[in-house]
């Protein structure tokens, strides 16, 4: 059954192969696709792709790997929450099929979702920008010798970027389900992550900045046609983040205390006992009623801005509830709540793993570390997909970019002068680069505050040390990556790790060559044209992203080559980038970064984590094909198609 990978390769050495250029919103490109050369079981897709024929392929529907401790690992079918099993009880469906028909039934509802999802999206990753700038802003502000008493206007300045970033949303109305409702909220699925309470309430998953318990009151829902019979207060979603002491959570199943009676700020203790009123109530009055509740657990982390990271676990149902004195004496409510079958696995608590017996607790493991010791951590491969299971070969690892012969790369600049760690962009040579400020704002080892047209990073002859926040690509891997064969798309890649928004996640490395000096172009599907000058000026069909005002001293007066004159080839030597995936609604982002040099068309490409990224959700970014910008040798335009099986793919890379 298994080939070889000798003989996948002869196979598709006419698999079409012409570099291209983006001409997307983002930086730099990367040559096709899947490692389509290694694709073991697609025979036919294969033979699609190499006779280059348009045609859509659907993928498998639902196919997914989801896991909930990594030793258990099964590629297996995921169930919507669409299709209750035949094993959940029939009240149960009752209660799914209402709620199907108002969010999910319908083609209209569909689009709702889709457009939900966009929104949320495009909110969280605005809420984020807008956290890490004002961050940024009352960070530098707090450095000043004298802080100012107040701004322009008079005001004191918020010292709670989460708070400051919130007012801001709600005042342009750029919040998503303003309108609180029960059950599952298009757009937010199982296993998303927040960094915060504001970041939530933006989005709507849950509305209360304090309270654990968010509701629905009469005053404002019973009027509405669509809860006609319905009594409230209604419980919408629910927060565990462990400050009550008799909470009991096994995950399905959670005894969670109800609201009230306890020191919030202090100690945190019960000190009085709990009444049957407001959050409480809803509680109650869900179990009657046959509403689910969102729940949403809190953990703490060193990833996130607030310390602590928000996980949405999917819906559960009100079982019952009983009053009990609690551990300090005093009456409490216990609300029992059941998770509903048929949704997506808890991926809630991270997976642990230990190193040293990586070979011995995780199965499917076909190599410990791709990396050969490289890295910082190591990368495992994992194979579920091929019988038997290979490991991905063909290539050497390296963890830099290396320099082909016969090129050299520039000499570094002079370098700022700041001590210790660049900390005051009024100061320091290489934030004046960045047009007066740092590209990163100081959290965990450095954010980025949004995508640049390009980052100039502290090099060799400054002054800062390795901390420097100015240096943040420069670190090395700070999240544990795998690298996981896919049925359908080749290699791929994931984080056990949650990856909060702006992190640097890796650099794509290789050879670095002359993009004329590249043969055998055919078959590599691993080449990344530096094109970070022509997508600043939007040559070549590339579409110029038009972010501030961009310092081109030595640059300016070189005419720019339409196309780019050197690029990364990763087909014989690269790093853990190489296998990381297209996807028409990616996770993650290309970033130009200069940092030993200031030569632009000599620009590092280093992906940087566009959302909150949860654990074991595959990670990818947009290569940035145009439709129909792709030409073959005779001067045809050549199809590609994508599978990348995001909601709203656009069926072809290009
Ligand atoms: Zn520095
Ligand atoms: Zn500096
Ligand atoms: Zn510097």
């Amino acid at each position: 059954m298994a080939k070889t990978i000798s003989d996948k390769k002869c196979e598709l050495k006419e698999t079409e192969s012409v570099r291209r250029r983006s001409s997307s919103r983002l930086v730099g490109m990367k040559r096709p696709c899947y490692d389509i050369s290694l694709l073991s079981r697609k025979k036919v897709r294969c033979e699609i792709i190499a006779q280059n024929v348009e045609r859509r392929v659907k993928r498998s529907k639902g196919e997914v790997v989801r896991v909930n401790d990594i030793g258990s690992m099964e590629p297996r079918v995921k169930r919507s929450i669409n299709s209750p099993s035949t094993d959940q009880n029939e009240e149960e469906t009752v209660v799914w099929e209402g709620m199907r028909k108002k969010y999910k039934g319908s083609n209209a509802a569909k689009l709702q979702a889709k457009s939900g999802y966009r929104k949320v999206k495009q909110m969280t990753r605005l809420f984020n920008k807008l956290y890490f700038k004002y961050l940024y802003e009352e960070r530098k502000r707090c450095n000043k010798p004298v802080a100012r008493k107040g701004n322009k206007n008079g005001k004191r300045q918020s010292k709670r970027p989460d708070l400051k970033v919130l007012h801001k949303m709600i005042k342009t109305n750029k919040c998503v389900y303003r309108t609180k409702r029960f059950g599952n909220l298009p757009g937010i699925e199982v296993g998303d992550r927040f960094c915060s309470r504001a970041e939530m309430l933006v989005v709507g998953l849950h509305s209360q900045s304090v309270g654990g318990i968010d509701t629905m009151i009469k005053k404002h829902y019973g009027k509405l046609e669509e809860y006609k019979g319905y009594q409230f207060p209604l419980a919408v979603s629910v927060v565990l983040s462990g400050i009550y002491e008799d909470d009991k959570d096994d995950l399905d199943t959670i005894w969670y205390t109800g609201e009230g009676g306890i020191h919030l700020l202090g100690n945190k203790r019960q000190f009085k006992d709990q009444v049957m009123a407001k959050g409480n109530l809803a509680l109650k009055n869900n179990i009657k009623q046959k509403v689910p509740v969102r729940v949403i657990r809190g953990h703490n982390t060193a990833s996130s801005y607030t310390g602590r990271v928000y996980t949405y676990d999917g819906l559960y149902r009100v079982a019952s509830y009983r009053t009990v004195k609690g551990k300090t004496g005093f009456n409490v409510f216990q609300y029992q709540l059941k998770r509903i079958e048929g949704q997506p696995a808890l991926v809630t608590n991270q997976v642990c793993y230990n190193p040293t017996h990586l070979s011995k607790k995780l199965r499917g493991i076909v190599c410990n570390d791709i990396s050969g010791g490289q890295e910082n951590m190591p990368i495992p491969a994992i194979n579920f997909v091929d019988d038997p299971p290979v490991e991905p070969v063909g290539y050497t690892y390296c963890k830099s970019v290396n320099v082909a012969e016969g090129l050299t790369l520039p000499t570094a600049d002079v370098g700022c002068k700041c001590k210790g760690a660049c900390t005051d962009p009024n100061i320091c040579a290489c934030a004046r680069l960045n047009d007066g400020d740092f590209p990163y704002v100081g959290i965990d080892g450095g954010r980025l505050i949004e995508p640049k047209d390009v980052v100039f990073e502290c090099g060799p002859n400054c002054k800062c040390g390795p901390a420097c926040v100015n240096r943040t690509s420069q670190k090395g891997l700070k999240y544990r990556l795998e690298v996981f064969r896919t049925p359908d798309k080749g290699w791929a890649v994931r984080s056990w790790d949650f990856i909060p928004s702006g992190a640097f996640v890796c650099e794509y490395t290789g050879k670095l060559m002359r993009t004329k000096d590249l043969d055998n172009v055919s078959g590599n599907d691993f080449l990344f044209e530096i094109d970070c000058l022509q997508t600043m000026r939007g040559l070549g069909g590339r579409e110029s992203r038009q972010r501030g005002r961009i310092h081109l001293d030595k640059t300016d007066n070189k005419k720019i080559p339409t196309e780019p004159e050197f690029c990364i080839d990763a087909g014989t030597s690269g790093g853990v980038a190489r296998f990381i995936n297209h996807s028409c609604e990616p996770n993650l982002f290309i970033q130009c970064v200069l940092s030993s040099h200031r030569d632009m068309s000599l620009a590092r490409v280093v992906l940087f984590a566009w959302d909150n990224i949860p654990p074991l959700q595959e990670l990818t970014y947009d290569y940035g094909y145009g439709l129909d910008s792709v030409k073959g040798p005779d001067g045809k335009i050549k199809v590609m198609p994508c599978y990348c099986g995001a909601k709203e793919c656009r069926k072809r890379l290009y």
